[in-house]
Parts: C-alpha cells; structure tokens; sequence
C-alpha cells in the first residue's frame, strides 16, 4: 500500500516534542500525520521542569495555564553540599521578574504536557495520530519525503512534503538519514526513586534541589503527581559495575534512600527508572525534507532539567521556519537557519551546562570541590551574577544567542 499527500508533513514519534511540533502546525491549518510506535502515549517519569524561556514558548500556544494547573510553580533551585549538609547556594527566578513574563519554573510532568497536547489535537479534522505505526525508513527526492511505516498489518509507504524525527534518542529517522550522532556515553547510569515521603518535612528543601558529593552526588525534586501531597523523585549515579537488579532490588534501594536521607521505616517507592546517559548531538538537524527534533537530535544528562525544554525549543523555532516554507513565503534554505540555531545552541548551552552541572557535583579533588561550592555559593550571593546564571539557567541567554545565529 501506499499513500501520498504532497502537503502533508509527517512526524515521526508522539512524544512531548513530536505533538507540540504536530500542534503549532494544525493551528495554521497544515495537514499532519504523526506515527507512534507505541500503543498509546509514554508515560514513564522523565522530563518535569519547564523553564521560564520554555513556558513564553508555550504560553503562546495557550498551554501554560494548564501546566500550572497540573503542576507545581517553583521560584527557587538550590545547591546543597551533600557530606555536611550545609546549604551553598538559593538562586531565586525572581530576580528574572524584568526579564520574563514568567520568573519561575513549572514542575509538569511530560506526559502530562504530552497528554494535554494530545487532546487538543484530536479536536483537528487535519491531524492523524497513529499509535503502533513505526516509522523504519525514508527516502526522498527534491519534493517530496517518503517513510516506510510498520504496523501490526504490515508495512506501507507513507509520503508527504517534509518529515520531522521526533522519535526520540534511538531515532529510526535519525539513522535512515544517515545524520551522525556525535558524543559519548556515561559508564554509569542514573537511577531515579520516586516516592511520597514529604522531604521538606525533614530539611529546608524547596521543589529542585542539587547535592554535590565526592561519593554520590544527587538530585531531588518534587512533582504533583496525581495531586497533593505528590511525589519527590531522588536521583543518583548507579556504580558502573550495579547490574539493574543491583540497584533497583528493594534492599538495595532501601538503602540508597536511608544514606541519603535516614529516616524512621521504609520509604514507600512507587517508581523505579533506571536510564542510560548520553552527551550527543546529531551532526546536522536539517537534511533536505528531513529535520529531526528533540532527543532524537540531541541527548544530555538530565542534571539542570534541559533535555526537552530544549526539545521544545527545537519544535517551535522548526515550526515556525516550516510554516513560512509550507505556505510559500521562503524557499527550503530557511531550514538551514534552523540547524544552525539549534545544533549551536545545544552545544554552547545544553552540552556545556549539563556536562559542567554534573562535573561540578560529582568533583572528587578536595580543591576542586571547596573552589566549586565557593564559587556557586559567591554567584548566589551577588544579584548580578545570580541573574546572569539564571539567564543561563533558564534557556532565556540561549534563544538569545540563536537570534544572532544564521
Ligand atoms: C530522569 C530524567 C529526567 C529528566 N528531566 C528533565 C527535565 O526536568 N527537564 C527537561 O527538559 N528534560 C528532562 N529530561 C529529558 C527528557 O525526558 C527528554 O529530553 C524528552 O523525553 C524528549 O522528548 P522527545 O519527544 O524528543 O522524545 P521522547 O519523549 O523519547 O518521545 C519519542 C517518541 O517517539 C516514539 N518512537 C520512537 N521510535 C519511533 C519510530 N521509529 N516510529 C514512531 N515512533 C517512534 C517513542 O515511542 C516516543 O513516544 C529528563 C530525562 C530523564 C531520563
């Protein structure tokens, strides 16, 4: 079988960035198909805070409401030095109130961002969403983009004008366009605990909490769940040679949890996620009609929250560069501005800052470690430097920076 819509654009991968690529597009009226692999939306915890650049983004598809509504609204971060307790540094958003609309964070959980798009996409007549649809293959000529798709009846030719990769990390459109993923993998892997114990009951934590330590740096967050009192999810390094089981058995999980945060009886974990890290950016995220997005273009560590706010990033400056050559106003070339923007900006902003966050917390050289605190702690503590690490921080300096790029 075979089916062609010379203007339809495909999206490969109903993830959060997928939809919101598919959703911007709809609203102007342009058709869209979008493939999921899967039988139905993701729902595992990943991606939680959404950062202020991301949320003017989102503000102007009227979805900002909504998270908030589902979320949780989170002013301040802070960085604790894990062996003594002590707190290094508070940065507060407020101090971005003259910079943005929204000087906070929000703590949505992504597959309620995912869910809340995908509603509103049912209400177009011009959208298809096809859950265990794959896409394995593409080819394409000067004008048009055709992706062999597999679903449980088979497999079938799909073609239309342009084919967005939404497919996330291991992405099929990534590959089948031969576009190189550069980087390097993490020996360890991040395990993430998510429980209900109230750790604001026990230390002066707020909803984002970073903590350096030579032997197991952490991160805690808290996220509403399915409404008060909601969840916290602690993350750690796994030791490199911790098979799954090794880490995720209830003793040994146990554990981990009573070292980092002893309390009385058990801790009631209702979700244990163990994931593989990766530093990589795709060579290009732009060939031809093929334009990939999100984590199938870019993967990082999740410490400073930035993998889908960038994912996010990618489908709103694509969409709009995509919308201008959809309807006749720019030739094909645009989308190059759009790999330059965004591939520049992964690398000088999200590679840096991730790799950097997590260097900073798990620095094990006495020296380098009291330098790191002492520096984060004097950022915090002088108003200048403390919003110009928040304009950082916050992906405001980033979109910034790919308005000067191309
Ligand atoms: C522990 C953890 C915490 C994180 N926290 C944050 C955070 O706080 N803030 C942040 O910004 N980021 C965070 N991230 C990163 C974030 O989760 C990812 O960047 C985000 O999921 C990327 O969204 P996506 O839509 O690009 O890809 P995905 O969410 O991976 O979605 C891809 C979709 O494509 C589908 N698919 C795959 N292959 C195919 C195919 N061949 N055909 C059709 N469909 C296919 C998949 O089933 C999936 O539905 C975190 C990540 C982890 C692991």
């Amino acid at each position: 079988m075979s089916v062609t819509q010379n203007k339809r654009v495909l999206i490969s991968g109903a993830g959060p960035v997928g939809l919101i690529a598919a959703y911007r597009l709809a609203r102007e009226g342009v058709p869209v198909t979008v493939f999921e692999k899967e039988d139905r939306l993701l729902d595992d915890p990943r991606a939680a805070t959404t950062h202020p650049a991301t949320l003017e983004m989102l503000s102007e598809l009227d979805l900002v409401d909504d998270m908030a509504r589902l979320g949780l609204i989170c002013r301040e971060f802070r960085f604790w030095d894990r062996p003594t307790g002590d707190l290094v540094a508070n940065f507060d958003h407020e101090l971005l109130a003259d910079e943005t609309d929204f000087p906070y964070v929000i703590q949505c959980e992504q597959f309620k961002l995912a869910s809340l798009v995908y509603e509103r996409l049912l209400a177009f007549n011009h959208v298809d969403i096809l859950f265990e649809h794959s896409v394995i293959d593409l080819t394409q000529d000067e004008n048009y983009v055709t992706a062999t798709v597999s679903n449980p009846d088979g497999e079938y030719f799909c073609t239309g004008a342009y084919l967005i990769g939404a497919d996330g990390g291991r992405s099929a459109v990534r590959k089948s366009a031969e576009i190189a993923f550069e980087g390097f993998t993490y020996p360890e892997r991040f395990v993430v605990f998510t429980t209900p114990f109230d750790f604001q009951s026990g230390g002066d934590y707020c909803y984002r909490n970073y903590f350096a330590d030579p032997d197991e740096w952490s991160n805690l967050f808290k996220v509403s769940g399915d409404g008060p009192p909601g969840l916290w999810r602690a993350v750690f390094p796994t030791g490199i040679d911790e098979s799954d089981d090794d880490v995720a058995n209830e003793s040994a999980a146990q554990e981990r949890m009573q070292k980092f945060f002893p309390k009385t009886g058990g801790y009631n974990i209702v979700h244990t996620n163990i994931y593989v890290t990766h530093q990589r950016v795709a060579e290009s995220f732009a060939k031809g009609r093929v334009f990939l997005a999100g984590d199938s273009a870019h993967v990082n560590n999740p410490i400073g929250g930035l993998g889908l706010n960038c994912g996010i990033h990618d489908a709103m400056n694509l969409t709009e560069k995509l919308l201008r050559v959809w309807k006749g106003e720019a030739d094909l070339g645009e989308m190059v501005r759009y790999d330059i923007q965004r591939r520049t900006t992964n690398h000088e902003f999200v590679q840096a800052q991730t790799i950097q966050n997590k260097k900073r917390l798990e620095a094990k050289d006495p020296l380098a470690r009291a330098q790191n605190l002492k520096e984060l702690s004097e950022i915090a503590s002088d108003p200048a430097r403390a919003k110009k690490f928040l304009l950082r921080s916050s992906l405001i300096a980033s979109v910034r920076r790919a308005e000067t790029l191309g």
